[in-house]
């Protein structure tokens, strides 16, 4: 009796404190816990073999949600709104997206011109070290790849463009439908509707139960992440990551700070609404993993109504990544420093158009902005072939890429939410309320 009473207590602490706190504690013990295991090689791998379970499970437990939510939520948003407010919302959105992730690279850039990463490092090729061939989509390809060929297809496949494209088609479907002459279709459409909205919700409370694990899977992610790559980011690579959270941040200020002051939001409301979506992508390092919590996030923290957040948000964690953007300008920039290449002026300009369109090729899953930066390089004439100093700089950004990755990807996701503040405000649809206004 009286164990079990205490056991109630434990869980009672755990399930009534603050959830941000103790995912915040996640992080900090995590962190020091991997920076401790970096001093004994020999204990990394088998912490990391036997925590593996579970950091796997918290990320599997944000994957298997993410086809329902945007699936049923982007149906029941488009179903709810008319069709001539739905293109005038994606026009706006895909403007903001556009011209922040150029932005973003330019940021990148001239904070690379001004730290210079890696210059006089004067890298050698390594015969050891594989060049990887750059097997980057065409633009055409990747507008092609957005109408699914079969639905289901894509559904299984979790493939996220393709079903943003039919839930949309299928909202768009039900809302005409409803509105039909015919009394049995109305009704048939309007319950369809009152189904998948029942379903987002479904959804979205089961995300709030996930999120019930996030601080013990966060600590076992950072506490991996840290007994891997710690040591690895010392020396010319902490001036790469010092250059790239340098940049993340002034975006974070300067851009979705200045363009929520255009439209009188303010930054810090903003950050303690979005915060637990920011602190997953930081972790898990994927957009669309963590799309559940930017969903619940915007809706229930931010005030953005459902009809547009589920269609931009979904939208912006697949083709808008502002943190990628920052992250492919100032790598390339090191590549060609550290190689003895510095990028002309020229280059540069190649950099921003190619480094945008590979932000927006870039998929919301760890690791995919190394993959598109094969693609930039290629665009300024720096092959990563095998054996090549460009291959052993690309290997190196390769070696530190997880702890990039969780800064970029915490800012694609940050400037999702804050596009769809903007957005839902022009609109006069945002609940301002949330905003204590
Ligand atoms: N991990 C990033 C994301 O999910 C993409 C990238 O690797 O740059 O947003």
């Amino acid at each position: 009796m009286a164990e079990n009473a205490n056991k109630k207590g434990i869980f009672d602490w755990y399930f009534k404190s603050n959830l941000l706190a103790r995912i915040l504690i996640g992080l900090i013990l995590g962190a020091i816990l991997g920076i401790a295991l970096g001093f004994s090689p020999d204990a990394v791998k088998p912490f990391v073999d036997n925590t593996k379970f579970f950091g796997d499970l918290f990320i599997r437990l944000l994957k298997m949600i993410v086809v329902p939510v945007i699936l049923f939520s982007l149906i029941a948003g488009a179903a709810s709104i008319a069709p001539s407010r739905l293109g005038r919302v994606g026009v706006k959105i895909m403007a903001y997206y556009l011209l922040t992730s150029a932005f973003a690279v330019v940021i990148g850039l001239v904070f690379a011109n001004i730290f210079q990463p890696g210059a006089g490092f004067g890298i050698v090729g390594d015969a050891a070290i594989k060049g990887k061939e750059a097997a980057a989509p065409t633009l055409v390809q990747i507008l092609l790849n957005i109408v699914p060929t079969n639905p289901v297809d894509s559904l299984a496949k979790g493939d996220v463009l393709p079903i943003i494209f039919f839930a949309v088609l299928f909202g768009l479907g039900i809302s005409y439908v409803k509105d039909s002459k015919t009394k049995t279709l109305a009704d048939g459409a309007e319950t369809l509707f009152q189904v998948c909205n029942a379903a987002a919700e479904t959804m979205y409370k089961i995300v709030g139960g996930i999120m019930q694990y996030a601080p013990i899977g966060v600590f076992v992610l950072i506490a991996q992440v840290f007994a891997q790559q710690g040591a690895k980011a010392l020396g010319p690579l902490l001036m790469v990551t010092v250059t790239v959270y340098l940049g993340l941040v002034v975006h974070l200020v300067g851009v979705y700070g200045g363009l929520l002051a255009v439209w009188k939001l303010g930054l810090v409301k903003f950050l303690k609404g979005a915060n637990e979506a920011m602190i997953t992508a930081f972790v898990s390092r994927s957009s669309s993993g963590t799309l559940p919590i930017t969903m619940r996030c915007a809706e229930e923290k931010l005030g953005i109504p459902r009809n547009i957040c589920s269609f931009t948000l979904p939208l912006g964690a697949t083709i808008n990544m502002d943190g990628t953007a920052i992250y492919l300008g100032v790598c390339a920039m090191f590549i060609g420093y550290a190689t003895g290449n510095p990028l002309t002026f020229n280059q540069q300009l190649t950099v921003i158009v190619t480094a945008t369109l590979a932000s927006i090729g870039t998929a919301g899953v760890p690791g995919a902005g190394a993959i598109m930066l094969l693609m930039v390089l290629e665009s300024i004439g720096l092959k990563v072939t095998e054996g090549s100093a460009v291959a052993a700089a690309y290997a190196m950004i390769l070696g530190i890429d997880a702890l990039l990755d969780m800064g970029r990807t915490c800012l694609n996701v940050t400037g999702d939410i804050a596009g769809s503040a903007i957005v839902a405000k022009t609109e006069k649809e945002l609940d301002l309320a949330a905003w204590g206004k």
